[in-house]
């Protein structure tokens, strides 16, 4: 029951607190990953617009410079001067001269021009190679024409520079003749060796990785790609289709366009008009998603161990709670229990409890109690309650005893439709002290075998007995002499003679008091009863307690008592006569009291106590008449 609770009110903390924690959980989780994707969207967008704006800054000067150079009037009239001064060194200078001051002026790696002419290639170091049309290395001049823009960009990322990772970019800038004809091409040679370097930044800094690709998808530069071994991000498996799909078509400059690829990866992509080349900035969520799997397997290990440590809290305070309430359960109980019991043992002494039918006791207090007394175990209840009669009840009250609680007669009784009984008796607990016991009984009819029980309810009713006994002896005695009144007299007179032996002799003396009339007026009423009190002092103190001592008169009183003889019962007249001639008072209220004393011997005329007392009555009748103050022993 108490295991029962523990484990719901686990069960229940347990499940609140999942509940709580998981949705705490699940709901941070939630925001954390919308948070990092808002995170992400950010700095891929800031990302593309750093690296766009480097870019621009890379590529727009030289494109300037160019563009400045094949619109110079000096330079158109240099070329076309070209044809008529090819040997002349002074032309040579002059180019030289005109080309070093811009890479001085700017510091580029090289300043060149070609003639369309000629196809001379110029440097600043004067005349480099003469252009033929079947190297790949010259497939930029001979189509730049084709090219709808005054100048392009190309970046020079082939073997022997990518192995350094010197890459160079060459802004060609077309020089239009008059009607548009094209008489050649100048330009800046620059190697970025910072792109690579910034790019890393980039991706070293926000995890964003930036490529730049051309309209076929190529890498051209990359964090670990140029464009010398073509790489296609479109064929990159993760996300290239989408992308493919994004850019084609797409060529509008400064604006960007942002996507979620498969929902993993954000792009940001951008447009660069110069170079016809887009710039793709990725962000790959996988590890950040990683991250946020990990504080959530981190924080769902913190809510288990927070649960455990609450559920081992909880159960250790709940078992302490419930040893407590225990012990304050149990101590109460045992104060109730002892309580009850105080109370019980007041009013009944013992309980036992006897399957009449079967002859024994019902439980083990009764057979305890049995045993106690004597009784070996599995002693019929019949024989037990004869070993209970002979051991602790008084004699007079054993018969009676064990005909009320007789197996027999209890069934019996029961049979007759009476179902409890009682007895009162005395009874002992060692040997010698009696007292007053009752039984009641209850007789109940078991339903589950029809066994007859009898359940008996011991109360000691000893004070109640005595109680009711000083009320009878004060009912039947003089108050003022304590002898017993002329009624109780006669019955205690008639049930000694009858409980006597036949043998037994007894003597009835009746006296009374001389002229006693003359004692109360003389000297009052108190008067006169002080000299009774005298007077019945001295009878009793003449009898052994055994004697019945009476007053059946005003002044007149009686003893009775067993006798040897008549010479004993002669011989105690005599004392008292002289006992009783006693003189009464102090001062002037002095009072000289005799008695007349008739005696009667039982054996004389009839028997019992009417003869007795009117033979007794007679004998003081002659001793009035003889004068007073003697005795008389009746003579048939
Ligand atoms: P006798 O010698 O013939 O016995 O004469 P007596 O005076 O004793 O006469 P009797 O027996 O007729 O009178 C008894 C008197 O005792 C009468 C009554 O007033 C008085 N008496 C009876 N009971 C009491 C009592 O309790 N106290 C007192 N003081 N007087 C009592
Ligand atoms: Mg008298």
């Amino acid at each position: 029951m108490k295991r029962n609770i523990l484990s719901r009110t686990n069960a229940l903390v347990s499940l609140i607190l999942v509940v709580g924690f998981v949705l705490t959980a699940l709901l941070s989780y939630r925001a954390n990953y919308a948070a990092s994707l808002r995170g992400i969207e950010q700095v891929s967008t800031l990302s593309s617009e750093g690296v766009y704006h480097q870019l621009t800054i890379t590529f727009s000067r030289p494109v300037n410079v160019s563009l400045t150079m094949a619109n110079d009037s000096l330079l158109k009239s240099l070329l076309q001067e070209e044809d008529a001064s090819l040997e002349d060194p002074a032309y040579l200078a002059r180019i030289r001269e005109y080309l070093g001051a811009y890479r001085d002026k700017y510091g580029y790696d090289s300043v060149f021009l070609v003639s369309e002419a000629s196809k001379r290639y110029y440097n600043f170091d004067g005349l480099d190679r003469v252009l033929t049309p079947d190297e790949p290395e010259n497939t930029w001049y001979y189509t730049l024409g084709s090219f709808p823009e005054d100048y392009r960009v190309v970046v020079d990322n082939d073997e022997a520079a990518a192995a350094d990772n010197d890459i160079t970019v060459f802004v060609n800038a077309k020089i239009k003749g008059p009607g548009g004809a094209m008489l050649g091409a100048v330009g800046v040679g620059l190697r970025v060796t910072s792109l690579q370097r910034m790019l890393q930044t980039y991706q070293d800094q926000f995890g964003v990785n930036a490529y730049l690709i051309d309209g076929g998808g190529t890498i051209q530069i990359s964090t670990d790609h140029t464009g010398y071994q073509p790489v296609s991000l479109f064929l990159l498996d993760r996300y290239g289709e989408e992308i493919q799909e994004q850019l084609s078509g797409w060529r509008e400059a400064d604006v960007s366009r942002s996507f979620w690829v498969k929902r993993a990866d954000y792009v940001v992509a951008r447009y660069l008009p110069e170079l016809d080349w887009y710039l793709v900035v990725e962000q790959d969520t996988s590890a950040l998603l990683r991250q946020l799997a990990g504080q959530f397997v981190l924080a769902l290990a913190i809510i288990a161990a927070i649960i455990v440590t609450i559920l081992l809290v909880i159960t250790r305070v709940i078992r302490s709670f419930n040893r407590q309430i225990i012990a304050l359960t149990q101590a109460s109980e045992q104060e109730r229990h002892s309580m009850f019991e105080q109370a019980t043992e007041q009013l009944f002494d013992n309980i036992y409890e006897l399957d009449i039918t079967h002859d024994c006791p019902a439980n083990r207090a009764t057979e305890r109690y049995f045993e106690s007394l004597g009784a070996p175990p599995g002693t019929s209840y019949e024989k037990s309650l004869r070993i209970v009669a002979e051991k602790q009840i008084k004699e007079g009250f054993r018969q009676g005893y064990i005909d009320t609680f007789s197996p027999k007669n209890v069934q019996q009784a029961f049979d007759a439709g009476i179902d409890s009984l009682r007895y009162e008796f005395m009874m002992t607990d060692d040997g010698e002290n009696y007292y007053w016991m009752r039984i009641t009984a209850r007789m109940v009819l078991l339903e589950g075998d029809h066994s007859l029980h009898m359940l008996t309810y011991r109360q000691n009713i000893d004070a109640e007995k005595r109680r009711e006994e000083r009320m009878r002896q004060l009912a039947q005695t003089d108050e003022m002499t304590g002898f017993l009144t002329k009624m109780a007299t006669r019955r205690a007179i008639d049930l000694r003679l009858e409980e006597a032996p036949a043998r037994q002799l007894h003597a009835l003396f009746l006296f009374d008091i001389d002229n006693f009339k003359q004692a109360n007026d003389l000297h009052g009423h108190a008067f006169g009863d002080s000299v009774i009190l005298a007077f019945t002092d001295a009878i009793r103190a003449h009898f052994p307690p055994s004697a019945i001592l009476g007053r059946v008169g005003g002044d007149e009183f009686v003893a009775m008592v067993p006798v040897p003889d008549r010479r004993w019962a002669e011989e105690k007249a005599r004392e008292l006569a002289d006992a009783l001639d006693q003189v009464h008072g102090a001062g002037d209220k002095v009072w000289h009291a005799t008695a007349s004393i008739g005696v009667a011997l039982s054996g004389q005329g009839q028997p019992g106590r009417l003869s007795l007392y009117e033979n007794a009555d007679a004998a003081l009748y002659q001793t009035k008449a003889r004068g007073k103050n003697g005795f008389t022993i009746y003579q048939a």
